[in-house]
């Protein structure tokens, strides 16, 4: 589905990524995970094809993610952010729909398209016709959610979804997530700093430092054949405090 090879990019002279080959598969659940600042978000707007790299090239679908054919192929990826990046002056079903609006939809084939989305991201029916500040944070995120799947993409990519979220609205969000990954069937890709929240969503989980893959398998990958001593670390770092309470 995606395919990196050589990719470079640096800011101002600082390298971000020094030469990633990566290959992402149809279908699978891969989720990105490693410290702040190690280029995870980089990587999302790269294979998204909002930036272009310095050298190597990025593919989606056997097809360069570079020149006049980056919007288009842009349709078929859906992207969600932190915060959910929801237009302020718009309602939810308007952010939801805006694209398929432009792209000239029918507004019959649109309504049902909603219909479908927001039972599936279990929003709420009332929410549809409020703007984003009169949303709740999870409730953006179902919003920001059924924006990205509208058109229906073959991939989806995911950045930080869940990280403003409060524990509770987060596990209830997880779940829900893992249940829309398991049902579609897309190639996702997500980021998240969270190695709790990677284990329960990921098919595959690409561990990054500094640009640099150190490490790609199952959670029982990392946990039991560590490939470098920053895994174990990386890893423990984020053990739950109350191991230490309860044993
Ligand atoms: P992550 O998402 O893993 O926290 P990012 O990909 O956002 O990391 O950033 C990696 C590095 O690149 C950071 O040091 C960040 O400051 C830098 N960076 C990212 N985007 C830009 C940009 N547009 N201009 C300058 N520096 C940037
Ligand atoms: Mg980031």
């Amino acid at each position: 589905m995606f395919s990196l090879s050589g990719v470079s990019k640096s800011y101002d002279g600082q390298t971000v990524l020094p030469a990633l080959d990566l290959t992402i598969d149809e279908g699978k659940v891969v989720v990105l995970v490693g410290p702040s600042g190690c280029g995870k978000s980089t990587l999302l707007r790269l294979l998204l094809g909002l930036i272009e790299p310095d050298s190597g090239t990025v593919e989606f679908r056997g097809q360069p993610m570079t020149g006049n054919i980056v919007p288009e192929l842009r349709h078929q990826i859906g992207y969600v952010i932190q915060n959910g990046g929801l237009f302020p002056h718009l309602t939810a079903r308007e952010n939801v729909t805006l694209l398929a609006s432009h792209l000239k939809w029918k507004p019959e084939q649109i309504e049902s398209r909603v219909d479908e989305l927001r039972e599936l991201s279990h929003l709420p029916a009332d929410a549809l016709d409020r703007y984003p500040t009169q949303l709740s944070g999870g409730q953006q995120q179902r919003v920001a959610l059924m924006r990205a799947l509208m058109l229906d993409p073959t991939a989806l990519l995911l950045d930080e979804p869940l990280g403003a979220l409060d524990p509770l609205i987060r596990a209830e969000l997880q779940k829900d997530l893992r249940d829309i990954f398991r049902s579609l069937g897309k190639t996702v890709v997500l980021v998240t700093h969270d190695i709790g929240e990677a284990a329960y969503l990921a098919d595959e989980i690409i561990l990054l430092r500094r640009g640099v893959i150190i490490q790609r398998g199952t959670i029982s990958d990392l946990l039991h054949r560590p490939a470098d001593p920053f895994v174990v670390e990386f890893i423990s770092a984020q053990r739950n405090p109350l191991e230490e309470v309860t044993g």
